[in-house]
């Protein structure tokens, strides 16, 4: 893979484009982070990365290859000069970031691609960024990471180096997302870390003193004090959230945490924070925690299964595409009665991609998604039954789930099939609660006539099933 980053050189930075021509007082960037102040201003204050000319940091921009060529530059006191002629036909002498990149491609820490060009407004990776920063620094020791996006990849010895220095980290999950754009900020940390090597690396434990004489027992220590929660703070994944006993992805895992759940940071630790919440102990990447919990916003999405070319399952003279959007409409009227705005993803009979309707949810802030279906099998096979993914929301879906199955069981006297794990595309992969209902079976007479009696039961149920589910968040 990768084998452009091998040959070509990458680079960006944070360092702005515009370059200020004074220096400016980190104490005039309001908007550095306040966790990362303490390794970003050094960086502004010597001038290796700059604030824009509005007075701002801009932590969260992407950093480009120009921009990271400089701020390494800078970093390394390279020659940022610019030359009478460019290496790169995208590269104009005049540009700001000419003499560094030069200077960069020299030192053999970034290079162009094959056909000449450099790509300077390109973002970089953070993969790419591992990349520079081992050349960059002359990285050598290498820790052996187990990334699973990372072993086997042109990046890993890079990655192992960077790792094995402290200068990043990988994500609770285990993965170090290596083709994940890096911003500003983490841009900044990395090269603040790479400047500023660890040296409070544990020692080998001591040679055991000799016995002390005895003297005088000594005035007792106060205990230690207990940390104190520096902050309160919520979690912030789609699942779940690993906690480890120490801060980085190469220690155990101790325990779970789930969406909004409630955590106090005892301290940081790098990009890592000691948590407590309940009776779990241990460590969380930072980038997880949130300051405030999620609020319900009382939208929820209803994808009626199906639609035009697609008709679903076809039996005993029922189209599923229009019983699943029958009922879809009921349950928007028994939502919207309670105060829910619904959106839905179809209401007529169009057809729709998975991914499409997963997007429709997801771009109106909805607080869940829902999927009405029909099933269809053997003749003999019937029931109702309600999927969710363990992939999205694990927690908040299945219950989500169990309350719309409760619900339209009881409405239905169907046989209750009961809650199940599926891998649904669209409740699979989907940043939201989500849950896929399989109202009966269209090949199962006795269902059939129930589901075209009892549409706005259904509908019904299903709604109070998602009123269940809001009463049990709130
Ligand atoms: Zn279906």
């Amino acid at each position: 893979m990768h084998k452009k980053i091998l040959s070509s050189v990458l680079f960006i930075m944070m360092v702005s484009f515009i370059c200020l021509s004074q220096s400016v007082s980190a104490n005039t960037l309001p908007d550095v982070p306040e966790k990362y102040k303490d390794m970003i201003n050094p960086l502004i204050e010597e001038g290796i990365i700059t604030g824009y000319t509005n007075g701002t940091f801009k932590p969260n921009n992407n950093v480009t290859r120009a921009e990271a060529a400089t701020m390494i530059g800078r970093a390394l006191h390279l020659d940022g000069n610019q030359q009478a002629s460019s290496l790169f036909s995208d590269v104009d002498v005049s540009h700001y970031a000419s003499g560094y990149i030069q200077s960069a491609v020299n030192k053999g820490i970034v290079s162009g691609y094959p056909n000449g060009t450099f790509k300077p407004d390109d973002s970089i990776t953070r993969g790419e960024m591992a990349v520079i920063v081992s050349r960059a620094f002359e990285l050598s020791d290498k820790a052996n990471v187990t990334f699973s996006d990372v072993v086997g990849t042109s990046y890993e010895s890079f990655i192992s180096k960077v790792y094995a220095a402290e200068i990043v980290s990988g994500y609770p999950d285990g993965t170090f997302k290596p083709d994940k754009p890096i911003n500003r900020a983490e841009f900044s940390i990395m090269v603040f870390r790479a400047l500023n090597p660890v040296v409070d690396k544990p020692q080998p434990a001591p040679a055991p003193k000799p016995e002390p004489k005895p003297e005088p027992a000594p005035a007792p220590k106060p205990d230690p004090e207990p940390d104190k929660p520096i902050a309160t703070k919520y979690v912030n994944v789609t699942t779940s959230l690993n906690v480890r006993s120490g801060p980085g992805t190469s220690y155990s895992k101790v325990g779970s945490l789930y969406r909004n759940n409630e955590v106090k940071v005892l301290k940081y630790s790098g990009d890592w924070a000691q948590i407590e919440s309940g009776s779990i102990i241990g460590y969380v990447h930072a980038d997880y925690l949130m300051d405030q919990p999620e609020k319900l916003r009382g939208i929820i999405t209803i994808d009626p299964g199906h639609g035009d070319h697609d008709p679903g399952a076809t039996a005993n003279g029922v189209k599923e595409k229009d019983i699943n959007l029958d009922v879809a409409k009921y349950v928007r009227q028994y939502l919207e009665a309670e105060g829910i705005k619904v959106v839905m993803t179809r209401t007529d009979d169009t057809f729709l991609s998975l991914g499409r309707r997963v997007e429709i949810a997801e771009n109106a802030n909805s607080d869940a998604f829902v999927s009405i279906h029909a099933n269809a099998a053997t003749a003999s096979a019937n029931g109702t039954e309600t999927f969710y993914s363990t992939a999205s929301r694990a927690t908040d879906s299945k219950k989500l789930a169990e309350f719309i199955q409760t619900r339209l069981v009881k409405a239905l006297g169907t046989n209750d099939r009961g809650v199940k794990e599926g891998g649904f595309q669209v409740i699979k992969y989907n940043s939201l609660p989500s849950a896929l209902v399989e109202l009966g079976f269209l090949t199962n007479t006795g269902d059939v006539k129930i589901l075209l009696a009892k549409k706005e039961e259904a509908g019904e149920a299903i709604a109070q099933g998602i009123m269940d589910y809001y009463n049990w968040k709130e």
